[in-house]
């Protein structure tokens, strides 16, 4: 094969993150009390469903789910194979080849690479001092579409909600806000999707709802949006059985709940422990914490790993120079990691 087959804005696109050891998942934000416990009912009845059908190519019954849980509309919801999928989608739908995309740095590292696969340019604008949104920037970068992550990945601090607004109101294009981590923080976009004209929410059900292995996300825009990105979307990508899962998901709160008030309990003793131990975590209104570690994070990762638990190292990025990202885990779960983690120290 020759260089020149492959499209230049995609050839130097590497593999994703795909760790290789065999350790307990602090790494990846999933949820940390086990898969969602609806799962078991929805699974078994999928048995019996007439599995030779094709879904409904819009993913009728979620988007109505959605509709009563959020008092929106059906047609505001565009639905998919995750929230990796829609945002593929807008990106499909809104951006013209060599257009740019603006986001803030550092933010998750798929926004670009939904950028980039699509044939556009991703331009970063640096957070600043804190991690906060500088929105003068982001707008000064006139970019054809902004997409920010409130909370964010991987700083795990939400944005000035004003800061967010201001850049929603003043920039003429599309604004995304990925609220993958919504359920965790105290203020969500959704509410307003029908009071701009340019501004579009995606969620998951992979964070909180504890269905990552099922891959449905959604997200939420006013009508007209939405059925331009309907229009694009790949007909039947979400599958019947996730489909029926997420209803069902949305539909029982008791476990999303639980893991709220789990998170928001454990997320300060975690940040307590990470502290007294030397490391500097940075607030958090996720279910991840942030900290940036006296020495290599580099070493500190891959020394856990080795004890059996996996976080996920940040420290060869600018800003986030030897800081490390963990998920804020069951009470057992942050004990058994700074147990690990004093190990760790004190073997240096
Ligand atoms: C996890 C995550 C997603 C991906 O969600 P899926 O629905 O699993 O595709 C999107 N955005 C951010 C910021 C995330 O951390």
């Amino acid at each position: 094969m020759k260089a020149e087959w492959i499209r230049a804005t995609v050839r130097d696109i590497p593999l994703y993150y795909n760790p290789k050891v065999k350790a307990v998942r602090m790494d990846t934000s999933t949820n940390v009390l086990g898969p969602n416990p609806v799962l078991r009912s929805v699974l078994n009845d999928c048995a019996d469903m007439d599995l030779n059908q094709y879904p409904k190519p819009y993913s009728d019954g979620l988007r109505e789910a959605l509709a009563e849980f959020y008092g929106l509309k059906a047609d505001n919801f565009v639905v998919g194979n995750g929230s990796d999928e829609v945002l593929d989608i807008i990106f499909k739908t809104f951006m013209e080849a060599g257009e740019t995309v603006v986001a803030p740095y550092p933010s998750y590292s798929l926004h670009g690479f939904f950028v980039k696969i699509n044939g556009g340019r991703f331009m970063t604008v640096d957070l600043s001092d804190g991690f906060r949104l500088d929105p003068d920037a982001l707008l000064k970068a006139k970019g054809k579409i902004i997409i920010l992550c409130t909370p964010n990945n991987p700083t795990a601090n939400s944005f000035n909600e004003r800061d967010v607004e201001r850049v929603v109101r003043e920039h003429d294009g599309p604004v995304i806000v990925d609220e993958a981590y919504g359920e965790f923080a105290d203020r969500s976009f959704m509410p307003l999707v029908d009071d701009y004209e340019n501004l579009i929410v995606t969620r998951t059900f992979s964070k909180a709802y504890g269905m990552a292995g099922l891959r449905v996300g959604y997200m939420a825009s006013n009508l007209a949006m939405a059925e331009q990105m309907q229009k694009i979307k790949i007909p039947y990508s979400l599958n019947r059985v996730s489909e029926r899962a997420a209803i069902a998901a949305l539909q029982n709160r008791e476990y999303v709940e639980r893991t709220v008030d789990l998170v928001r309990r454990e997320r300060e003793k975690l940040s307590k422990g990470l502290e007294a131990l030397g490391m500097r975590p940075y607030p958090s209104q996720s279910n991840f914490v942030l900290f940036r570690c006296p020495v290599p994070s580099s070493e500190i990762v891959s020394r856990l790993a080795d004890k059996g638990v996996l976080i996920r190292d940040f420290g060869r990025q600018r800003m986030l120079e030897d800081c490390a990202r963990t998920t804020v885990g069951t009470e057992e779960l942050n004990m058994m990691l700074l147990s690990k983690l004093k190990e760790v120290m004190e073997a240096w």
